[in-house]
């Protein structure tokens, strides 16, 4: 009895575990990279490498300041890529930068 029970638990929740891989996989790539060409991206002056960014045209920008520590990343600090809410069903860079930054708190 109490061994059925656990192995039901444990096919349960490997079941889930593959199911939930299974989805964030499919998330993942079914995310494209956001092109800096990308005319919202432009306008924001987005760019998949911070270091690239046109200081000029954005003062505000610091160096330090990337996308994987911005408020707005959805992925963790290690991530190289990861979902922005300014562009919805794209992925930026983890190490990009765009002048809606806003430093992390
Ligand atoms: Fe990167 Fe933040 Fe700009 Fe989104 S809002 S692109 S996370 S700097």
């Amino acid at each position: 009895m109490k061994t059925n029970r656990r192995t039901f638990v444990v096919h349960t929740l490997t079941g889930a575990g593959a199911l939930s891989a299974m989805s964030l996989a499919g998330v993942a790539h079914a995310q494209p990279m956001l092109a800096e060409a990308d005319a919202q991206a432009a306008a924001l002056g987005y760019k998949a490498d911070a270091t690239k960014v046109d200081k000029a045209k954005f003062p505000k920008y610091a160096a330090g300041q990337l996308c994987n520590n911005c408020a707005l990343y959805q992925g963790k600090v290690t991530d190289a890529a990861a979902g922005c809410p300014l562009f919805a069903g794209k992925q930026v860079a983890g190490k990009g930068w765009c002048s809606a930054y806003a430093k992390k708190a």
